[in-house]
């Protein structure tokens, strides 16, 4: 028996009749992102293991349980990217951006990969649209972020979300609340499993974004990092909060909102959809601010702020709507007995940039006719020796069965 081949799971194939979505998605970003002032990357879909583990922090879930890793041949660790911020800031520093331009404003568009349990809106093969804005450490790089990112969504036909907002502080203030989280979760290490007692004698803030049952109860009542935040990045959350306003933008505080990933610090956000069609995926952006990770990866100290946007889960959002499909040629050629001439119209045509399709697997006319029917094209000229001689043909229109004399010679500037 011959083996038969399927995608691997959770990674999916994009067929056309569903790629109307995901060019939509594509154009619309690069139109609002472009609006924004941002300009696109595309870094290599593998990294050494090593830049996300120190990027990304090793003892996070992404990290310790989702990463695609192997050894190539040349026996290096390597991943496949399980995210775009390290990846970003890999290449800001080796190219030595900073020594160029003060302020840079970036996005990517591409696969990610991460070993994760399948379900609706999580698969291990996923796109993420990413933003990164490197060099101002101000507030206003982060509220103007959020309004690329409800802008975007907003374009799409994406307005019931909801935003939410906490902020981090610094990193020294993490670190008294880490020692308080431990403490608190220490109370209870007789609950927690083996797997989250490992956490929280590593990494115990992760504890907070831990989405297993029993910990909902406990995260409820854990102490809130807004309560401990150091005075500047409280002025900052602060003057966030009152640009946010100021653009008419809605957010609610999220206290216990800490984000998967190590290297934020000050603010972090999530726009959530709760839409039925995402089931417990809601969240379709979530970024904030990771000013000390050029340095982590031993780059010159610089603010950045950037969100990723899943756009698997867009798409499910997007729907319907979103699908005007293939619209079918503007013209069929159909072979009478016309032969290379129809072939040469074929051509003629096309450099001229108007769609026109044949039957290249030549046949009668009528079967000839009947694809030109499947593929809903506009137009039909059925072309034979005589047409040829006349150099004139009846161009049918498909739709109403109506047909008019043209002439060969000018069917580029009739058909416009
Ligand atoms: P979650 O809490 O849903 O696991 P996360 O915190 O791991 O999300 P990020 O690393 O912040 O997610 O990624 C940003 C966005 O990318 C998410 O908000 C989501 O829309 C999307 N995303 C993340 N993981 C997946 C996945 N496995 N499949 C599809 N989309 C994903
Ligand atoms: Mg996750």
């Amino acid at each position: 028996m011959k083996q038969k081949f399927c995608s691997l799971r959770g990674m999916s194939d994009i067929l056309p009749s569903d790629i109307a979505a995901w060019q939509r998605l594509e154009a619309t970003a690069r139109e609002v992102f472009g609006v924004f002032g941002f300009n696109e990357i595309r870094t290599p879909i593998a990294e050494e293991t090593a830049l996300f583990e120190r990027g990304v922090g090793e003892d996070t879930e992404v990290i310790g349980k989702e990463m695609y890793s192997f050894l190539d041949k040349g026996e290096r660790n390597i991943s496949l990217r399980p995210e775009g911020t390290a990846s970003a800031a890999r290449c800001y520093i080796e190219h030595a951006v900073h020594q160029r331009e003060p302020v840079s404003k970036w996005f990517y568009i591409g696969p990610m990969f991460r070993y994760e349990r399948m379900k609706t809106g999580r698969y291990r093969q996923f796109h993420q649209l990413g933003a990164e804005a490197f060099g101002i450490a101000e507030p206003q790089q982060d509220a103007e972020l959020i309004q690329l990112a409800l802008a975007f969504l907003q374009k799409l036909g994406i307005a019931q979300v909801r935003l939410e907002l906490n902020s981090l502080g610094n990193a020294d203030c993490r670190r008294r609340f880490s020692e308080k989280t431990h403490a608190y979760f220490s109370n209870h290490r007789h609950v927690l499993s083996a797997d989250l007692q490992k956490t929280l004698d590593k990494n115990p803030l992760r504890l907070l974004d831990s989405k297993e049952e029993v910990m909902a109860p406990l995260i409820a009542s854990a102490p809130l990092l807004l309560e401990h935040l150091d005075e500047a990045s409280r002025e900052h959350f602060e003057e966030l909060q009152r640009l946010l306003r100021l653009s008419d933008i809605d957010f609610v505080l999220n206290p216990r909102l800490v984000r998967g990933l190590d290297y934020y610090s000050r603010t972090a956000f999530e726009i959530i959809a709760d839409s039925p069609l995402l089931g417990t995926a809601g969240t379709v952006c979530g970024g904030g601010r990771y000013d000390g990770l050029m340095e982590q990866l031993g780059g010159p100290s610089t603010p950045a702020v950037g969100f990723a946007m899943g756009l698997e889960r867009l798409c499910l959002l997007m729907g319907a709507d979103a699908k005007p499909g293939f619209e079918g040629p503007l013209l069929f050629l159909a072979d009478a007995g016309a032969g290379d001439e129809v072939w040469k119209l074929l051509l003629r045509l096309r450099k001229a940039g108007l769609v026109v399709e044949a039957d290249l697997r030549g046949g009668s006319v009528k079967s000839q006719l009947k694809r030109a029917n499947k593929l809903n094209a506009q137009y039909c000229l059925v072309l034979g020796e005589a047409e040829l001689q006349t150099g004139k043909a009846q161009l049918k229109d498909m739709r109403n069965s109506t047909e008019r004399e043209v002439v060969l010679a000018e069917l580029e500037g009739m058909l416009r």
